[in-house]
């Protein structure tokens, strides 16, 4: 790679946006996932998620009545753990790599995210990196069905499922907004700041503001115990089982919500009003018991063989 080539590329890989629902979020996603699935598909996913190189670190000192659990919800959140992890690297990306399990290295950064890419103003847009969130889940939710596949590379795509079904459902996750302030898009909110409270403290992304509405830390029974208390959605809703429609409410959500007032055009910072972070807390909360319930459907499905 020449030094122009290498440039471009450190631009490219950190032109990805940050980490989704942060680890709580995706931790509410495994917790509500796991109650619903059913005793036979919870020993499918189970014996698939031991195959996972973190796994006795995940359930050490774990109860043995826990462990399953625990991996469970652990690994909804293994996706986000390798890209500081050392012995994976960030690429190059590519478009569609056979899975070959664990042996894969790569952080896969923009597995994360599909950015259905909008303008308000009529600023030309640009189109997603083709191998995206909504492409690996068709892929691996196909594989994860596929009898032929070895056990580990099904192991891998599980544990990627259980975190992109979550990172999906976040609004920001859907799309990049292109305004003629921020021409070259905002990779979903990573561009414009916000201040939660006052500009006096310190801004934050709006992309990173989403993320943390569930919450930060990784306590294992905060996720649970949150997760437990939040209503469950509506079940003509709770039932779309494409992800490609699960995308298209993301991005209607970013519209209406993410970028509601008094989010202006520009890069900001603008300041949160109550109404706005009351709504977009309602938001999050739904949109992670959806992503719990399909998640579950979809594993249901494609461990039913
Ligand atoms: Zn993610």
């Amino acid at each position: 790679m020449n030094r122009l080539a290498l440039a471009l590329f450190a631009l490219l890989t950190c032109a990805a946006p940050a980490h989704a629902w942060n680890a709580r979020g995706h931790m509410m996603v495994a917790t509500i996932a796991w109650d619903r699935l059913s005793p036979d598909a919870r020993a499918k996913a189970s014996a698939l998620i031991k195959l996972n190189p973190h796994y006795a670190q995940w359930t050490e000192g774990a109860a043995d009545a826990d462990r399953d659990l625990v991996a469970f919800i652990k690994a909804s959140v293994w996706a986000d753990d390798i890209r500081s992890e050392a012995g994976y690297s960030n690429g190059p990306e590519d478009t569609s790599p056979p899975a070959i399990g664990y042996a894969d290295r790569s952080r896969h950064s923009e597995w994360h995210y599909k950015n259905l890419a909008f303008s308000p103003d009529g600023t030309p847009i640009k189109a997603s990196p083709e191998s995206n969130a909504l492409s690996q889940i068709h892929r691996m939710t196909a594989q994860l069905r596929n009898p032929n596949v070895s056990a580990e590379a099904r192991s891998y795509d599980l544990v990627w499922l259980l975190h992109l079904v979550g990172d999906v459902h976040q609004p920001l996750h859907a799309t990049s907004r292109y305004t003629a302030e921020i021409p070259d898009g905002d990779r979903g909110g990573n561009e414009v700041s916000v201040c939660p409270t006052s500009c006096k403290d310190r801004s934050r992304s709006l992309h990173s503001f989403w993320d943390g509405l569930m919450g930060s830390g990784s306590d294992l029974r905060d996720a649970i115990n949150r997760s437990r208390r939040l209503a469950a959605p509506a079940s003509g809703v709770a039932g779309v089982t494409s992800p490609d429609a699960w995308l298209q409410e993301s991005l209607e959500l970013a519209k209406t919500a993410a970028y509601a007032s008094p989010i202006g055009p520009g890069a900001g910072p603008y300041v949160l009003t109550a109404a706005y972070k009351q709504r977009a807390g309602d938001v999050a909360e739904e949109r992670i018991a959806l992503a719990g319930v399909r998640l579950a459907a979809l594993i249901e499905q494609g461990l039913a063989e």
